[in-house]
């Protein structure tokens, strides 16, 4: 079997494309096909722009795309059209990316008619069909979007982005706009369909529960670079990195009984001007005087683990 992988490196500097660019840095990311990569850090850490690079909507500085072996970059453009659509992306704000002017048969059926994967007087059926698989009634297809719930809109914004039979799925923040238990419905939803369509996922949250709840892999991600990877159930006995150690120990909910979680110390610095070496220097209560002027390399660790930091290397 061959690896249905996505690479997105962007290798910045050079022709500094502005903000995009900086933001960043030297980011290598491989998602294995079938799995789900969770993608975390605080906000402004590039982990959104990473996900628009993935699936394509912003293009890299430097470096090189691949999916399923191809380098997107050279591919002929119809090639790249149809492997582009495999790739889609969900938003954290359904209400922003749905058309308010549109019902949901159109919001849904538009775009695999016009790609010509189904006859334009299919179109009814077919949306049918994956709002069932979704979990809506079809009954609601001539509703607007602005009818619907907040966990419902997520409904229809999932079943448009597979509508055009994609493999991969980008979700920037999907559920952080929801309710707890409307929360844990969707990636409940997310997990069923990857079961069910063999679906891979680049699951970008800032919440590590929700990250917990869904991730084979965990990416970490500050100020541009990614810090720490490693397998999710490892990653979470025991963190390398003291930024993935602080914001474990951030997060409030991912030990029961927990009742004290610390935020990360210090603010986090602009992404147009970080820190050098090591960007968590500043906040980090093992800096040391080399990770103020040397950054460490992303390297490995353990078998499977990788950390860039000085103490373990
Ligand atoms: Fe902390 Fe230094 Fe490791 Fe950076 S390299 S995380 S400053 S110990
Ligand atoms: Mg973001």
């Amino acid at each position: 079997a061959r690896l249905a992988n996505t690479v997105a490196r962007p290798l910045g500097g050079k022709q500094a494309k502005e903000e995009i660019c900086r933001a960043v840095d030297a980011v290598d990311l491989v998602i294995p096909q079938g799995q789900v990569v969770g993608l975390v850090g605080e906000s402004g850490c590039g982990k959104s722009t990473v996900g628009r690079m993935a699936v394509g909507l912003h293009s890299l500085t430097g470096g090189e795309r691949y999916w399923k072996g191809v380098n997107l970059h050279s591919a002929p453009p119809r090639q790249r059209k149809q492997l582009q659509l495999q790739m889609q992306m969900i938003f954290q704000d359904p209400n922003a990316s749905l058309n308010p002017r549109k019902t949901v048969v159109d919001l849904i059926g538009e775009a695999p008619v016009a790609h010509h994967m189904i006859p334009a007087n299919n179109k009814a059926d077919f949306v049918a069909e994956l709002l069932q698989k979704v979990g809506l009634s079809s009954t609601v297809m001539h509703r607007y979007p602005h009818q619907f719930s907040g966990g419902q809109r997520a409904r229809v914004g999932i079943a448009r982005a597979l509508a055009v039979k994609p493999e991969l799925l980008v979700c920037d923040e999907s559920v952080a706009a929801l309710d707890v238990s409307i929360q844990a419905q969707v990636l409940n939803l997310f997990m069923a369909l990857r079961e069910e369509l063999g679906l891979t996922y680049l699951f970008i949250s800032h919440d590590l529960s929700v990250v917990r709840h869904i991730s084979d892999e965990v990416v970490v991600m500050y100020l541009g670079r990614v810090v720490e990877s490693a397998p999710a159930a490892e990653f979470f006995e025991r963190q390398l990195h003291p930024y993935s150690q602080a914001l474990v120990r951030a997060a409030p909910m991912l030990e029961s009984g927990k009742k004290q979680f610390q935020p990360v110390a210090g603010e986090i610095p602009s992404p147009l001007n970080p820190p050098s070496g090591c960007h968590f220097h500043p906040r980090c209560p093992h800096a040391m005087p080399k990770c103020s002027s040397q950054v460490p390399e992303l390297r490995l660790v353990q078998l499977g683990r990788l950390s860039a930091c000085h103490l373990n290397g």
